[in-house]
């Protein structure tokens, strides 16, 4: 009982801070408006993932080249020093650092007695533009749920998906999993079951769909006849939301830097680089012809604890995420971050909301107060 009662007072102390002078204000002199914005996640992905990728295989990636701010993000959470993927994401998608294991919950208020803190899906939503997750995961993983669910677990799957389908996201798309996700669940919630590449080209705007593709095919960038890339995704799904005059938000997480590292699995880590990074590519040639769109890429975490030999190779030293700051890279905005500033996760959302609604929305904020346009 006593718990209850300082639970339901610190999810209050939480809603009052979160609208009073907590937010980020985007400076005055950034005149160029932001329509769209593409957050790309390279879970568990880390400085030394992207140096051991470049120097293995001799290239330069797209994100370190292409993007035109390099900073840091702290990635701890609410409860640990080290975040597992579920807060790591709620930090990504919420502005708010909450309990290792919840997805998009406060930390005080597991149970959603009084409130859900906003993502930044549910704003674009609220406002009127189109929105979008993507994933070499299932969907019902930890980052792409922290997007688009709110659960104070990470495994309770089923009601993660129910979140997800009930939602007015028009692409959840992912790696396949039958056991949750069913073409009937979809259909009864109006949306579109896709499996191929095809069905998603064939996808007409205004189509709400889930996707369930082969998992191998998107990380490891494989061809595989009708089967699509994570980068395939990508392209279509700006494709389509694109559509949408009022712009878009997209999440596009790369799962397998991070599953792969859990393994210590460095070449495996570095091909989930290599297919990540030609997702971003996509992202930044859109970015880049479009004019008004921000792309971030950033990571939840680092997995791995990858580090330097000095002879230009490196060496997975841990099978579990470590507290390293990740890299913040930035395309499209001259004021989000700084080269070599180190900012929090939850900088991240709530700098790209600022910018994608003109400061009319300062995260963190609950569900509930979103604004009302009319
Ligand atoms: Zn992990």
């Amino acid at each position: 009982m006593i718990a209850k009662i300082v639970s339901m007072i610190m999810s209050i102390v939480i809603m009052i801070s979160s609208s009073f002078g907590l937010a980020f204000v985007a400076p005055e002199e950034e005149a160029k408006e932001i329509e769209n914005v593409i957050i790309m996640i390279g879970d568990g992905m880390g400085w030394n993932h992207l140096y051991s990728t470049q120097n293995k295989h001799n290239i330069k990636l797209n994100m370190l080249e292409k993007t035109d701010y390099h900073g840091f993000s702290r990635t701890r959470s609410a409860s640990a020093l080290v975040t597992d993927s579920a807060a790591g994401g709620t930090a990504l998608s919420t502005g708010s650092r909450t309990t290792n294991g919840y997805i998009g919950v406060y930390p005080t208020d597991p149970l959603e007695a009084i409130a859900t803190p906003a993502s930044i899906t549910e704003v674009a939503i609220k406002r009127g533009l189109s929105t979008g997750v993507v994933t070499s995961d299932a969907i019902t993983g930890a980052t792409p749920s922290a997007f688009s669910a709110h659960e104070r677990d990470r495994d309770m799957s089923a009601e993660l998906f129910a979140d997800q389908v009930a939602s007015d996201i028009d692409l959840i798309w992912g790696s396949i999993d039958a056991e949750t996700v069913t073409k009937e669940a979809c259909q009864e919630n109006g949306k579109k079951y896709v499996s191929t590449l095809s069905e998603v080209k064939a996808l007409e705007y205004g189509e709400k769909s889930i996707g369930q593709f082969d998992c191998n095919t998107l990380w490891q960038g494989l061809d595989n006849g009708d089967q699509p890339t994570l980068s395939e995704l990508t392209v279509e799904a700006i494709d389509i939301l694109n559509n949408d005059k009022d712009g878009f938000f997209l999440m596009v997480e790369g799962a397998h830097i991070d599953k792969r590292s859990h393994s210590q699995d460095g070449e495996g880590a570095m091909t989930a680089v290599l297919e990540f990074d030609k997702a971003v590519n996509a992202a930044l040639e859109f970015a880049k012809a479009d004019g008004n769109t921000l792309v971030v890429i950033s990571a939840d975490h680092e997995t791995g604890a990858v580090t330097p030999n000095g002879d230009g190779t490196y060496t997975w030293t841990s099978g579990s995420h470590s507290g390293a700051n990740v890299p913040v890279l930035v395309y499209g905005c001259d004021s989000f971050i700084e080269d070599g500033e180190v900012i929090d996760n939850v900088d991240i959302p709530t700098k790209a909301v600022a910018f994608m609604t003109n400061n009319e929305v300062a995260f963190p904020t609950p569900y509930s107060y979103l604004m009302d346009e009319e």
